[in-house]
């Protein structure tokens, strides 16, 4: 069996751990605060004070903190790694990874960068999913032991693709919450419970989402006219609407102001006959903040 490292023992390196550990592998384990490693210690699970310590056995290191800066800090301390496959799971941005991969330089580690689909509970379970990138062939020889973590997904030979694709994801998910949070704000606000709006409010997303592909297109494509039903002029009086009714309400309309105004500054410039994908162009001709 793989000999294993996880650094990091917060409540996603705690799981890492966990799922390895129920898979059958021993590990050697590593924690800030050494408490939390003492309190893994098992017949599988060894704890130690020192990174050096416990990277030393192994063949695969696991490095799930809670930042970059401190995944940094943690690799700028390791020793010449040659034999060992280091997987960052840390959450970061492309460049992060990158940053992170210079502070190997020269210690002949391959590396992962991966991204953590998933919340704690699920780690281990199929629900679960890991994406990865950077070096494929230590990807391929630690492939079994990585699918005790959950699904599995190698988006390439740049490390910069499994943050890139997780920072997405996420996007896209807090757009989903954000939406959300405002419909039930405006639900509360009128005396009406949250749950009422639920059900339909999920019906409602699943039949917007199928449209996420077609949307895609529009964007890969530049054609964000052709066969257009529901243009970004008639948007964004709904939109118009949506903001009005809020503040009546008394709902906060942070959440929804941005999309207002880059609807309203898209139909400014000529494009009212787009569909709503013309807001991707909008975005992309903002300057960087
Ligand atoms: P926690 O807040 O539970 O734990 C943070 C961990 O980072 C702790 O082990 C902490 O050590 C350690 N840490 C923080 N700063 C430093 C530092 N300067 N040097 C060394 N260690 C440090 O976070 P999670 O475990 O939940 O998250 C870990 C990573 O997993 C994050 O990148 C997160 O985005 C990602 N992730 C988390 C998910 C979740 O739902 N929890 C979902 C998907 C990804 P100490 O105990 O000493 O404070």
């Amino acid at each position: 069996m793989t000999k294993i490292a996880v650094l990091g023992l917060g409540a996603m390196g705690r799981s890492i751990a966990l799922a390895l550990s129920r898979n059958g592998h021993s590990l050697t384990v590593w924690n800030r605060t050494h408490a939390k490693a003492q309190a893994l210690a098992s017949d599988r699970i060894v704890a130690s004070p020192t990174v050096a310590r416990t990277i030393a056995p192994a063949e695969l290191v696991i490095v799930c903190v809670l930042d970059q800066t401190a995944a940094g800090q943690i690799a700028g301390d390791f020793p010449d790694m040659s034999g060992k496959v280091v997987v960052n799971l840390t959450n970061g941005t492309p460049d992060e990874a990158i940053g992170f991969a210079r502070r190997l330089d020269r210690k002949n580690a391959r590396l992962l960068s991966g991204g953590i689909m998933a919340v704690p509970p699920i780690m281990g379970t199929s629900d679960a999913l890991i994406l990865y990138s950077g070096d494929q062939h230590a990807y391929e020889d630690h492939l079994p032991t990585l699918m005790a973590l959950g699904s599995a997904q190698f988006m390439g030979d740049d490390l910069r693709l499994a943050p890139l694709n997780d920072l997405a994801l996420l996007a896209g998910m807090y757009g989903v919450f954000s939406g959300a949070a405002h419909a039930f704000a405006m639900f509360r606000a009128s005396g009406r419970p949250a749950g009422e709006l639920a059900p339909l409010l999920k019906q409602w997303l699943g039949a917007m989402i199928e449209t996420l592909d077609e949307m895609a297109a529009q964007v890969d494509s530049g054609d964000h006219v052709t066969g257009v039903v529901s243009n970004l002029a008639m948007q964004a009086i709904a939109l118009n609407n949506i903001v009005a009714a809020s503040r009546d309400l008394g709902v906060g309309p942070a959440l929804m102001v941005p999309m207002q105004q880059l609807v309203a500054a898209r139909v400014d410039k000529g494009h009212g006959r787009e569909d709503i994908s013309g807001v991707v162009v909008e975005l992309l001709d903002a300057p960087a903040v």
